[in-house]
């Protein structure tokens, strides 16, 4: 096999990964899903295929405080994010509040905002 259609077939299997999340991964998670497809997939080669789909603004990335950079697909629509603090995963919260933005002061014009919930997600609750 050439050395290209390789990293092909490792970029394929970088976006299948975040094509089928259901929620934000991070570099390591996509890793552990990938890996189970590619053998000898490094953390270096999905560094670079996750940069490449930023660029090509694919996916984005989502941001905690304190927390590994995850990745997810762009096209999701506005939502918020519910991180577990037992198994450290992070999953999608849907839709928005309208109150929200009455929180803000007059004439303070808000461009976006991030909502982040923080407790136990139902697999460990049990
Ligand atoms: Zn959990
Ligand atoms: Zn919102």
């Amino acid at each position: 096999m050439n050395p290209n259609s390789r990293k092909t077939k490792q970029r394929d299997a970088v976006s299948a990964v975040l094509e089928r999340a259901e929620r934000p991964l991070s570099v390591g998670e996509v890793l552990e899903a990938a890996s189970k497809q590619i053998e000898g997939l490094g953390v270096a080669t999905v560094y670079r295929a996750v940069n490449a789909l930023l660029e090509d603004g694919w996916i984005e990335a989502v941001e905690i405080p304190g927390e590994a950079v995850r990745y997810e697909r762009s096209d999701k629509g506005h939502h918020h994010h519910f991180q577990c603090d037992k198994c450290e995963r992070v999953f999608d919260i849907a839709g928005c509040v309208d109150s929200i933005r009455k929180l803000v002061p007059p004439k303070f014009r808000v461009k976006d905002h991030a909502v982040t919930f923080y407790g136990t997600c139902a697999t460990c609750t049990g």
